[in-house]
C-alpha cells in the first residue's frame, strides 16, 4: 500500500480500523504499553497497513513514551524489526486473519473483542470508539444477538456497514458485494479505499 507515516496512525486508527485494532491502539495511547502478543499482533497490522520499519520504529518509540532510549532499543527495537524479517530467521511473517484471532486462547487484551469482550464491556466499547462515524445505540440489539449467537465476524461486518453509511455502504453490502469481514487489514483497505 501507500506509505504511511507514523503520525498518521492515531487519525487512521479513529476513522478505519476494526474494533481489534482500534482496541490495541486505544490501550497502548492510554497506557503507554501493550503486552507481549498484542504488540506483535497490532505491529504485524501495522505493517501491512503500509507502515514502513523506519516509521513503525518511530510509532513505537512515540507511544512507549515512559520508556528510556535504551530500554527501547534494548528491548524492542529488536522485535519489531525481527516482525519486518530483517532479524533472526528472517522470515516474511503475516499479519493475523479473523479466524486466528477468534481461535479460543486468544485471550482478552488481543483476541476479537466480539468474542472476548462481556456484553456491556463490548456495548461500552462499541459506542465510544464508534459513535461518532454514526453508530448508535438503538444498533446495538441487533449486532449483540449476532454476538450472542457466535457470528463474530458478522457483527464486525455490520458495524462496518454502519460506519460506512456516510459512504454510500448499505445493509447487506459487506466490505463489498456483500463479502463479509476475514481479516483486520482487508477492513481497514476497504474503510482507507471508501474515503479516497
Ligand atoms: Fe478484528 Fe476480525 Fe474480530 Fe473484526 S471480526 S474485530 S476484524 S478479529
Amino acid at each position: 500500500g501507500a506509505e504511511i507515516r507514523a503520525e498518521m496512525v492515531d487519525n487512521l486508527a479513529k476513522k478505519h480500523f476494526p474494533l481489534c485494532m482500534r482496541t490495541l491502539h486505544d490501550s497502548l495511547q492510554r497506557d503507554n504499553h501493550l503486552k507481549h502478543f498484542g504488540r506483535l499482533q497490532y505491529g504485524l497490522f501495522l505493517k501491512v497497513l503500509g507502515l514502513s520499519i523506519e516509521e513503525a520504529i518511530a510509532f513505537w518509540r512515540k507511544s512507549f513514551s515512559r520508556m528510556t532510549d535504551d530500554k527501547f532499543n534494548k528491548e524492542y527495537k529488536y522485535n519489531i524489526r525481527h516482525s519486518y524479517g530483517l532479524e533472526g530467521k528472517r522470515a516474511n511473517y503475516a499479519a493475523k486473519s479473523c479466524l486466528q484471532l477468534l481461535t479460543p486462547g486468544s485471550s482478552s487484551d488481543h483476541g476479537c473483542p466480539y468474542r472476548t469482550y462481556s456484553p456491556e464491556n463490548l456495548q461500552s466499547t462499541l459506542l465510544s470508539s464508534y459513535s461518532y462515524l454514526g453508530l448508535g445505540s438503538a444498533d446495538l440489539p441487533e449486532i449483540m444477538a449476532t454476538v450472542k449467537a457466535g457470528h463474530y465476524h458478522v457483527a464486525c461486518t455490520r458495524v462496518f456497514e454502519l460506519t460506512h453509511a456516510s459512504s454510500g455502504v448499505s445493509r447487506g453490502q459487506g466490505i463489498g458485494e456483500g463479502e463479509s469481514v476475514t481479516h483486520p487489514n482487508q477492513y481497514a483497505a476497504k474503510s482507507m479505499e471508501l474515503q479516497k
